[in-house]
Parts: structure tokens; C-alpha cells; sequence
């Protein structure tokens, strides 16, 4: 069984080899990179000036090879009655989306860090992976199933499962 990474609009390779090498230490297993949805227009909110996450969530296809399937998505995404979201994930499917917007440095107008950035997206990336396995959020403030209410709770969390979490992810 091997986890799918899949970039939604324009992400580049680089950023998704790195993301992909992280994701495959952390759970042990295969990744591949697989082409997503490319135009998404669809789910733009003018409004807002922000992406749907869920119908975005919702393209997003897993063949039956796979045992995960996430979405990378460098815009910024929204469910409704929140101002943002990180990540979501569904259950049911097996599948995740993950945005890459509210990780980077720049976006707080500080200095990049490309380092900080990938450890970013890894944990938030391994976070809604360990949700499709129907894990909760943890109490442990390291373990990477701890709910991040922003990017100071990510950074002080680990990208690893706890003990407690760490078997219940069967692949
Ligand atoms: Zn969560
Ligand atoms: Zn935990």
C-alpha cells in the first residue's frame, strides 16, 4: 500500500520530491507523486478571495492502490464559519487536502526559511493523513495529532505519531 501525493494547481517539483521523501520517513511506506486537478477556479470564492477546501477535497480521486490519497494546494482555503484552514480531511475516502499558503515565513512578512516551511507542511500534511485513520486530536501538545490553532501550536509540535497514536495507524 503506498500514500499519493497529489499538487493541486501549480506547486513546484522540488517542494513535492522534499514532501514526498518526509512523508514516506515518517510513515514508512511508499509515496508517489500523481498529477491533481490543475485549473481551481471551481472552487474560488470571490468573496472571500479564498478556495473552498471541501470541494476541493472532493476532486480529489484515490485509485484503489492506494491506501492514502492528499492534496497539495499552495491557496488559501476556507470551510465555512471559519477564517481559514490549514487542512482537511475525509475519512470515508481516505483522502486529504493540505495548503501550503499560511506555512511560509513570507506570508507573515518575516524572512523565508525554506527548512522551517517543509517541516511545516510535513506535520500538517502527516496531521490529516493521521486523521483519514480516524485519529482525534491528541492532548499530547508534540504528538503531530495536536490540534494547531495556529503556527506556533505546529511549530512546537513534532512531525511524529505519540505512542498512543502511533498504532492505530495500519497501512
Ligand atoms: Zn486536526
Ligand atoms: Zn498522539
Amino acid at each position: 500500500m503506498k500514500i499519493t501525493l497529489k499538487p493541486l494547481g501549480n506547486i513546484a517539483d522540488e517542494i513535492m520530491e522534499k514532501l514526498k521523501d518526509r512523508v514516506g520517513g515518517i510513515f514508512c511506506c511508499p509515496v508517489e507523486i500523481k498529477s491533481g486537478l490543475s485549473d481551481l477556479a471551481q472552487a474560488y470564492n470571490p468573496e472571500r478571495k479564498q478556495y473552498f477546501s471541501s470541494k476541493l477535497l472532493a476532486s480529489i480521486k484515490k485509485s484503489e492502490r492506494d491506501a492514502r490519497a492528499v492534496g497539495i494546494a499552495d491557496v488559501d482555503l476556507y470551510v465555512p464559519r471559519l477564517n481559514f484552514v490549514f487542512g482537511e480531511a475525509d475519512v470515508g475516502s481516505g483522502t486529504a487536502i493540505v495548503s501550503l499558503c499560511r506555512l511560509r515565513q513570507e506570508y507573515y512578512g518575516l524572512t523565508p526559511d525554506e527548512a522551517l516551511f517543509l517541516e511545516r507542511a510535513t506535520k500538517e500534511i502527516v496531521h490529516e493523513l493521521g486523521h483519514t485513520f480516524s485519529l482525534g486530536h491528541c492532548p499530547h501538545n508534540k504528538c503531530v495529532m495536536h490540534f494547531s490553532n495556529s503556527l506556533a501550536d505546529t511549530d512546537l509540535k513534532e512531525a511524529h505519531f505519540c505512542n498512543k497514536c502511533r498504532p492505530r495507524i495500519i497501512l
